[in-house]
């Protein structure tokens, strides 16, 4: 480690530009932990540098993130496929895979894994969370192995297709991973990948630096990374309207050899989409904390996670929040930022008819819909991001 903090996870410079700092105040925790979004000077990559320790990450994988699914066995069971499941499928079909064995990395509860078997694949995975794997046994009968792909892919061979999606930016060293990937497909195998997509930042939301993303990949600088891991990227499609932000997914065939990349990336335009980003964000927390400064009275605040974390940091309503509500009940009785953790029927039933905040930005029209559902009135709601999502949601249905 330099006095700098360490190396550029794609290219290993030490050449780091700092462009967002959070203070974040985690679920259970203390201390509030300080993450530095930077810029590779050398090749351009944009990633938390240095990452968030891995024990804290471990810390918040195990009591704050929520990858298990909600719902009914039955209607989990049935189709349609979910949106990323839908990609990955058409993409494997407009390239022409015939099926073989599939290995998911991060599978959570098998949801794509079950849509892949219907269409003849045999499938396997793996998933670091036991919730996840006992979720995938219960709902799909599919028996994934419990760990990360570092874990078990060296235990794989010979595997036709690797799933990877929205994994890739959670790795610590995503270059060593896309080895494994490697080294455990069978010659001319391939690779199936999402990651969200480092472009447009007019269209990337509040809080797109987050605290379990380490990896931000722009198209070239991920292409390089495949080559360099001996991929050849026979397909990218990017899509900016399906999510709540735009997402990259690339289709991509092992080579035999490793080709050696040597390739010199221009780092100017992962510094100028960087700073333009954390320049909007910027913005887009003022705002949100203008219209929370004119609430006078206490509020609760809805969703006890990282945007919480990043309201907090980001704006003054720390002080004036009695207690955080959320659905997950290995959240209740915790508390982030010394305020308690209560469950949606506490919040129901509490005697305070103060307003409600709803701290989502993925999830905010789901919430106001169980928050209504539950009881409490319109005008308690605080939704702070349906305006800025209305012109983008009518375009996008064009
Ligand atoms: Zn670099």
């Amino acid at each position: 480690m330099t006095e700098t903090g360490g190396h550029c996870a794609l290219c290993g410079s030490q050449d780091r530009r700092p462009v967002q700092k959070q203070r974040l105040a985690l679920l259970g925790r203390d201390e509030p932990c300080t993450i530095d979004f930077c810029v590779c000077g050398a090749c351009g990559h944009i990633q938390q540098w240095p990452p968030v320790s891995p024990e804290l990450m471990a810390h918040h994988y195990r009591s704050v993130a929520t990858y298990e699914v909600f719902g009914e066995v039955e209607s989990l069971r049935a189709p349609p496929p979910s949106r990323h499941a839908g990609r990955f499928l058409k993409l494997a079909a407009d390239i022409g895979l015939t099926p073989g064995r599939a290995y998911e990395v991060g599978c959570a509860s098998g949801a794509m894994l079950h849509q892949f078997r219907s269409r003849g694949w045999h499938v396997q995975g793996c998933d670091p969370a036991p919730s996840a794997i006992s979720q995938a046994a219960k709902i799909f009968d599919i028996q994934a192995d419990l760990g990360d792909e570092a874990d078990t892919l060296p235990r794989q061979q010979n595997l036709d297709l690797i799933l990877a999606c929205h994994v890739l930016e959670h790795l610590y060293d995503p270059g060593a991973a896309l080895g494994r990937f490697h080294a455990a497909l069978k010659d001319g195998g391939h690779l199936l990948l999402e990651v969200p997509c480092a472009t447009a930042p007019e269209q990337l939301p509040p809080g797109w630096f987050t605290f379990e993303h380490l990896h931000y990949y722009q198209p070239a600088l991920l292409h390089s990374l495949l080559s360099g891991a001996g991929f050849e990227v026979i397909e990218t499609r990017i899509d900016r309207k399906s999510e709540h932000y735009p997402v990259m997914a690339i289709a991509a065939r092992k080579h035999e050899n490793r080709p050696q990349d040597t390739s010199r990336q221009d780092p100017s335009a992962g510094l100028l989409l960087a700073q333009c980003y954390a320049a909007r964000d910027k913005l887009l927390w003022t705002a949100t904390n203008l219209r929370l400064a004119c609430v006078q009275e206490p509020v609760f605040v809805y969703g006890a996670g990282i945007h919480t974390a990043q309201l907090l940091d980001r704006t003054g309503i720390g002080p004036k929040i009695i207690a955080i509500a959320d659905r997950d009940s290995k959240k209740w009785g915790q508390s982030q930022a010394g305020k308690p953790v209560i469950s949606p029927e506490e919040l129901f039933a509490h005697a305070s008819r103060a307003p409600v905040v709803i701290s989502s930005y993925v999830s905010e029209s789901q919430i106001i819909a169980a928050l209504l559902e539950g009881g409490i009135a319109q005008q308690r709601l605080i939704a702070l991001y349906a305006q800025l999502r209305a012109p983008l949601l009518a375009k996008s249905t064009h």
